[in-house]
């Protein structure tokens, strides 16, 4: 019986749309195989609905994995101007926010109509509303099982994403599969996720809808951008970033004043020895945020009554605020997934399994994370590039 196609690819996301267009353009029959009734649903609703769809920073050291050298292959084949390229040649208006992120001038439904249109023209068939039951392989071809029935191929690519936004059809599947064929799964945890607060800082969650430019760092990991208090604990693009970083149980700290000198209250105590502390505070911070912080300093009137000591204790608190979230809010509210299929399992340069030639997987379903900014998509087009190169 000769297989139905050359390759079935699990997943209509953002990888196994890339992987399916490059290996049709090379005259592979493929099949991208999708639960979901549409394709892109994450691309959908990404970047506020525009898609930050790339970040023209792209390097390898803004991915987090236990390989970190497992990206650059990828990464330097399929770049950020490759992809902006693609985008260009279908008219879709773009621009530059901040930090390198490219998103669409108008909506990210561009981005996935776009990509469906590159697999169509280049041959390959979707076949949607069909979740994955099962996998197989007989030792020539895999045979993929759904509700609709059976088909194979010798190749199969897993890009099913990783359990990220359950609500979306996101679920662990990647890493049954994966283990299924005997490959190791680095353990997965929510990243990009907002961190919850509890016990001593309960306190700042009186803060909610407050935002304030901080550096947030955790062991050698540091974001500069905008923290965000919120009914539960903290959020914002800082938070986000460290949140990647994070280990239940550590704690992580908060510079509230990254652009001052290490000894500036105690110069303000020279300079303004009649400043209230909680006025001076609030001057530079949110009024309500310097209050919260005043209170838990317990530090109140002029600064010529207050010691010099208690001061510099102030002032390298403020510098280095320590918050041990209690907890984050999980994949239901996470952006990706820190760890996956294990790198060391794939081949860099066409994402293969080593020890099961013809398996495959690409996207967030592999052990690589991107910081916030559009890295996370281009690790999708990048790796399901390389795979559709490969296939
Ligand atoms: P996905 O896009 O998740 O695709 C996986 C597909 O597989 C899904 O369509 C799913 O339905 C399907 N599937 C799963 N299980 C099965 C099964 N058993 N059978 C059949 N099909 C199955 N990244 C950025 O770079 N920029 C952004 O602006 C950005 N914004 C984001 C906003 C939000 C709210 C979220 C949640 C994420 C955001 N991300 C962003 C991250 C980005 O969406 C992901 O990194 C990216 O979608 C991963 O692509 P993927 O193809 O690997 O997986």
């Amino acid at each position: 019986v000769s297989p139905d196609y050359d390759a079935i690819i699990l997943g209509a996301g953002a990888a196994g749309m890339m992987c399916a267009m490059r290996a049709a353009q090379r005259g592979r029959r493929v099949l991208v195989v999708e639960r979901n009734d549409a394709p892109g649903r994450k691309i959908l609703i990404s970047g506020g609905g525009r898609c930050n769809f790339t970040n023209i920073h792209t390097a390898p050291d803004r991915f987090l994995s236990s390989n970190p050298h497992f990206v650059k292959s990828a990464l330097s084949r399929y770049t950020p101007r490759d992809f902006l390229a693609l985008v260009e040649a279908h008219g879709i208006a773009w621009h530059e926010k901040t930090l390198g992120q490219l998103f669409c001038d108008g909506s990210a439904r561009q981005i996935v109509d776009m990509l469906v249109e590159e697999v169509t023209r280049a041959g390959g068939e979707f076949a949607f509303g069909q979740e994955v039951e099962a996998v197989t392989h007989d030792g020539e071809a895999f045979t993929v099982r759904t509700q609709a029935g059976e088909v194979s191929a010798p190749a199969l690519v897993i890009a099913t994403g990783g359990p990220s936004i359950p609500k979306l059809g996101a679920s662990g599947f990647a890493y049954d599969l994966a283990r299924q064929f005997g490959l190791k799964v680095v353990e997965p945890r929510p990243a990009l996720v907002p961190l919850t607060l509890a016990g001593d800082d309960l306190l700042f969650r009186e803060l909610s809808g407050v935002s304030s430019e901080v550096v947030a760092s955790a062991k050698k990991a540091k974001f500069r951008e905008a923290a965000l208090f919120t009914h539960r604990g903290l959020s914002g693009p800082a938070i986000l970033q460290i949140s990647s970083h994070w280990y239940p149980g550590e704690s992580i700290a908060i510079d509230f004043f990254p652009d001052l000198p290490a000894d500036w209250l105690i110069a303000a105590k020279r300079e303004q020895p009649r400043r209230r502390f909680d006025d001076l505070l609030g001057e530079m911070l949110p009024a309500r945020l310097a209050g919260v912080l005043a209170e838990k300093l317990e530090l109140d009137g002029p600064l010529q009554e207050l010691a010099d000591k208690k001061l510099r204790a102030a002032q390298e608190r403020l510098k280095r605020w320590p918050f041990t979230p209690n907890g984050s809010e999980g994949f239901a509210k996470a952006e990706v997934t820190v760890g996956g299929i294990a790198t060391a399992e794939l081949s860099s340069q066409t994402m293969e399994a080593k020890k099961r030639p013809g398996l495959y997987a690409i996207g967030e379903a592999v052990d690589v994370t991107g910081w916030l900014g559009g890295y996370n998509f281009q690790w999708a087009w990048a790796s399901g590039h390389a795979c559709g190169e490969a296939l």
